[in-house]
């Protein structure tokens, strides 16, 4: 099936077309740095920047793909959850596009579409797969046995998530927003074992698949805080890399055992985390070493993109899922449990 996605959760208006398991065209335009100086995506610019980009975005993504848009099967759309008016807009553009072409609309999950995506890079998911969704919002391990119907939580974070994490201790070092992709730059550059910083949840008595990395960000930033005020210097790189050491050694440790209590030996990372190169090093070496096969997508299909859209498009069409009534709206709040927003069944 040829489908089309897209993509306004939070700060990047993506726009993707995918046919079946293959990736067409991934247009993204990022409002991120319109939103720098206030250190935080602000709600209001992101959804008056998706409105400036959306359609330019979709006519550069059919151009790409060299397609018509009446040649889709179905146009998908991230229904939830994200920042309502950010939502919004993708949500109303996909209805118009949908209804005025005459093609199925799907309303879909922006978490199973993190998890979804990685079809493009390595082929339809295993059954069952287990998945680390590690991103700006959530941090979680999810058993899939079908990624448009079925995905069941074993665990995750009781206050931030990775990606979070990242963010903040980001700014502690004064390294600017997004901190993800600065963190793990400035961490190569230093030493991972020069710092212990505290692994979350990781005692006998804790629940073996939640995590937590509230204590940890606040452990960094007394460490960074005693070190100021002692009139030292801060080494930001050994922070960054022990930091990233600590995240990175649960998350995996933790994701190896899920996969070895529930019988799984296909374990898929995804979400804007899962473009760390530390996380992606370790997992290899972890999973290696316990006989699971490691799935991750590239890094520019880890963070939030039209193309995972397409691709969870793709496979509810190929899948014949219920599409989506012309009256969608969009949930900020959508559970990762539901999927996709089926048109609901009218009974009189
Ligand atoms: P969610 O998917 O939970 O709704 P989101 O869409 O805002 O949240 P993503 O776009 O999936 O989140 O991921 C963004 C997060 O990923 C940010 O917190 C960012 O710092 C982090 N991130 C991006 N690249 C890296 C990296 N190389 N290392 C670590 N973190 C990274
Ligand atoms: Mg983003
Ligand atoms: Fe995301």
């Amino acid at each position: 099936p040829l489908v089309l996605g897209i993509e306004t959760s939070c700060d990047e208006t993506g726009v993707g077309i995918v046919r079946g398991t293959t990736l067409l065209a991934d247009a993204v335009a990022s409002s991120v740095n319109d939103h720098a100086r206030f250190g935080g995506v602000v709600p209001e610019i992101a959804s008056r920047a998706h409105l400036e980009a959306m359609v330019p975005t979709i006519q550069r993504a059919l151009d790409t793909a060299g397609i018509k848009a009446s040649d889709l099967d179905g146009i998908a759309v991230t229904a939830g959850p994200g920042l309502a008016g950010a939502l919004l807009v993708g949500v109303s553009a996909a209805k118009a596009y949908a209804w005025a072409l005459d093609k199925p609309l799907y309303g879909v999950n922006h978490l199973a579409s993190h998890i979804c995506v990685d079809q493009l890079e390595h082929g339809r998911l295993p059954e069952p797969t287990m998945a680390l969704l590690v991103s700006g919002g959530h941090s979680s391990l999810l058993l899939t046995s079908d990624i448009t119907s079925d995905v069941r939580p074993l665990g995750a974070t009781i206050d931030d998530a990775a990606g979070e994490a990242f963010d903040k201790v980001a700014r502690v070092l004064g390294l600017g927003f997004p901190g993800g992709p600065v963190v793990d730059r400035m961490a190569r550059e230093g030493d991972r074992k020069a710092i212990h910083f505290p692994r979350g949840l990781s005692g006998p008595k804790d629940p073996e698949y939640d995590f937590s990395f509230s204590g940890l960000k606040t452990a960094v930033a007394r460490w960074v805080e005693a070190k100021r005020r002692a009139g030292e210097d801060v080494p930001v790189a050994d922070v960054a890399a022990s930091f990233q050491e600590a995240v990175t050694d649960v998350l995996t440790r933790k994701a190896v055992k899920a996969c070895k209590d529930n019988d799984v030996d296909h374990l898929m990372i995804g979400g804007g985390v899962a473009a760390n190169s530390r996380l992606r090093a370790m997992a290899e070496q972890r999973c290696e070493r316990a006989g699971i096969r490691l799935r991750v997508p590239r890094p520019g299909l880890c963070t939030d993109n039209g193309a995972m859209v397409a691709a969870l498009g793709a496979e509810m069409v190929w899948r014949n899922r219920e599409p989506s009534a012309l009256d969608l709206s969009a949930d900020s709040s959508l559970p990762l449990t539901e999927v996709s927003i089926a048109a609901p069944v009218h009974t009189d």
